[in-house]
Formats: structure tokens, sequence, C-alpha cells
């Protein structure tokens, strides 16, 4: 039987910035994705924002990693010359409750090492941002946008460097650890093929607990259950209002419709949030009212006509639609006592910000 250090299951965002860092520690690693190539889904289906770690609990994983992640993703963009732009984001109030919800957000924010957001006045956005209604906003300087697939391609490219091998079309089927790790059968291209690894990598986001369900003596009670939350966006046709990303105050469902734009300048909203039962991609038009109800408090000047759906990505949610916050689960031996397996569980947002964080935290639980 053939035999690597590492197989790493799931080539999105995560799976190769991980695949990116273990190819510096050892010698043979097996990037497998079950689609013909890398990041085809989550993570070439959200919003592509550089989160600046706001919100998230102090000491929470994703708060940790968010920060953490996000300076590192700026030195990374700027090293390998992947286009990104420090944009920053607003976030806006309207009226006195609303003001008292950004005042608390600045507080979590210092809590979480993020001290720079500013203030903003109505009179200051008037001049500032005059499409904007808003009675007051904060600025966050460090959030920015990212090209996610030039990112990826360059993860990939760096993993190579390293004699990384990725293969697409390779469906991870099962795990049978043994003295020497796994050993693990794959599916590639219609053929069953078995290998050894020493490392197994589960970062098959939508998919990782099906993936953890077919490790042999994997303990049933560390397996989550995955909810999938889809987010819809709609593009807005035309030169951009604004040269900022405006978000409203986040609700428990999520951080409400906002406004980004993607590297090229398109303005685009979204995402919502809705629990599903099935990977389904679909973007009802019929969306547009609520969008457009929701949109239209902090762009009154918002033209109907302009707001097209284009399309939706999934979250892999640890918390149902009634749960409160749930961490990023990643799990070593000392979680599910298999020896040289790691799970990563409830991926969700910041993921991508946090990727380079992720990979490090994972490459000293190796
Ligand atoms: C609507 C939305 C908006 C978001 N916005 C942002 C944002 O602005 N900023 C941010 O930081 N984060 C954002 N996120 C979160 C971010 O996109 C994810 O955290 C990140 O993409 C997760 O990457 P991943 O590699 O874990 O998962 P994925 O990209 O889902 O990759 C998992 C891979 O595993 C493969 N796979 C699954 N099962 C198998 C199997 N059995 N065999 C082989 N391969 C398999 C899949 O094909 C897939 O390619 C958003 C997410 C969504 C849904």
């Amino acid at each position: 039987m053939d035999s690597v250090d590492v197989i790493v299951v799931g080539a999105g965002v995560v799976g190769l910035a991980i695949a990116a860092k273990l190819s510096q520690k050892y010698s043979s690693v097996l990037v497998v994705d079950k689609n013909a190539s890398f990041g085809e889904e989550t993570s070439s289906r959200n919003s592509e924002v550089i989160h600046a770690g706001i919100y998230y609990p102090e000491n929470s994983l994703k708060a940790k990693f968010c920060v953490e992640g996000k300076h590192q993703l700026y030195q990374y963009c700027q090293q390998r010359h992947i286009p990104f732009q420090k944009v920053g984001k607003l976030l806006v109030a309207h009226g006195a409750s609303e003001e008292a919800s950004l005042e608390n957000i600045q507080k979590q924010a210092q809590r979480n090492g993020v001290d720079d957001l500013c203030w903003q006045s109505q009179a200051q956005l008037k001049i500032s941002t005059p499409a904007l209604a808003a009675s007051a906003a904060l600025l966050s300087p460090s959030t920015g946008i990212i090209d996610t697939h030039s990112y990826m391609q360059s993860l990939l490219a760096q993993a190579q460097n390293n004699d990384a091998i990725f293969v697409g079309r390779t469906l991870f089927i099962s795990a049978l650890p043994n003295t020497q790790g796994f050993e693990v059968t794959l599916n590639s291209q219609g053929e069953d093929i078995t290998l050894q690894c020493e490392q197994l990598i589960n970062c098959a986001g939508l998919h990782a607990s099906s993936v953890a369900q077919a490790i042999h003596t994997m303990p049933s009670q560390h397996i989550p259950k995955i909810h999938y939350c889809r987010g819809h966006y709609f593009s807005y046709q035309g030169k951009s209002p604004f040269q900022q990303l405006i978000y409203p105050i986040p609700s428990a469902n999520g951080l409400g419709i906002h406004a980004s734009l993607d590297i090229g300048g398109q303005l685009k909203f979204g995402p919502d949030t809705q629990y599903i039962d099935n990977i389904d991609y679909q973007v009802d038009p019929a969306l547009k009212a609520k969008f457009f109800n929701a949109i239209v408090k902090y762009f009154p000047g918002l033209d109907a006509e302009k707001l097209q759906p284009d399309y939706a990505g999934i979250r892999p949610k640890l918390q149902g639609a009634n749960d409160g916050f749930k961490d990023f689960a990643i799990q070593n031996e000392k979680t599910h006592g298999i020896a040289g397996l790691i799970n990563l569980f409830g991926i969700d947002s910041p993921g991508l910000t946090s990727s380079l964080a992720i990979a490090e935290h994972v490459e000293y639980l190796t």
C-alpha cells in the first residue's frame, strides 16, 4: 500500500491553508477534494470580506483566529500580490437605541483586541457618504476585501512548491485507524484506492460530520450535527454609491443584509440567513422585497430595478436556528481519542479571514 504523511480531506480555503502550512513540516501531503477543482463550495460562495473580529465573544476561537488571521492575511496578500483592499466598513445605527448597541459593539471589539473603531457622527457621514442614511456609525478601518480565488490559488501553489499534491474528483470514503495512523479509502474518478497516512485532517466543510462518521472508532458523541444556513446575495447594477462596506446592527441571526464590494468594485447586498435541510444554492427572486426593505433603511436612494438575484452560499453552522453562539470546533486526540486525527467542524464565518491562523493552530496540534 502506498503511504503519505498527511491526507487533507477538502480543498476549500481552510484545507488549502492547512496543506500550505503542513507541507513545510511533512514531506508528503495529499489534498483531496470530491469536486474537479479546489474551492468550489463555501469558499467560493461568500462575501470575500476580511473581517476585523469585532463581534465574537472574547476568548472564543472565532475572536482569536479572526484577529490573528486578519493580520496574517493582509501580510500574506502583500507578500504574494493577492488582490485586496482595506476599504473599511461602516456599522450604522438609526436612533438612540441602535447607537447604544454601537457603543456595546465598540466595547466588545476592544475586548477582542480591535481598538481602532472610530465613531462617526451624522454630520460627518453626510459629508463622507452622502448616499447613506444613519444617525451615527462606527468606522472599522481594518475591514477589507480580498480576491478569494487568487488567495486559494496562491495557497495551492505554496503547498505544491513544498511537494504537496492536490487531486480533484477524489471522494473520501472511509478510514480505519491502525498502529501507523490510518488506512484511508478514496474513490478517485470512479476507482477505489487505499492509502496509508499518519495524519488525517478532516476539513470537509458542509460534509465534515459525514466524513467523521466514516472514520471507524470515531466516537459518535463528538460528531456534531451541521446545520445548513443559506445566505443569498443580490447584486446591484451600475456604479456603487459606497466606497466602504455598510453593515446594519447585527441580530441574533447574523450580520444583517449588508452592502459589500468585490475587488472589481461591484456592489452586492447580502447575505441573509435561511436554515435549509438540503444543499441547494438557488436564489428565489421573490426574496427581492425582503432585501429591498432591509437595504432601503440605510440606502434610501436604492433603485429596485438595479437589484438582481445573484448567488448563494451555505454556512456549516453548529448552532440551529434558535441556538446561541457556537464556536469553531477543532478536535484532536484529546477530544476524540484517535491519534493523528484532526476534525474541523462549524467553520462558518469568519473562516476565510481566520484561515491562516486556523492552519497555524492545526500545525501545532499535529
Ligand atoms: C454566505 C457566506 C458568507 C461568508 N462570508 C465570509 C466573509 O466575508 N469572510 C469570512 O472570513 N468568512 C466568510 N464566510 C465563511 C467562509 O466562507 C468559510 O468559513 C470558509 O470558506 C470555509 O472553508 P472550508 O475550507 O472549511 O470549507 P469549504 O470551502 O466548504 O471546503 C470543504 C471542501 O471539502 C470537500 N469535501 C467535502 N466532503 C468531501 C469528501 N467526502 N471527499 C473529498 N472532499 C470532500 C468539498 O468539496 C469542499 O471543497 C462566509 C460563508 C458563507 C456561507
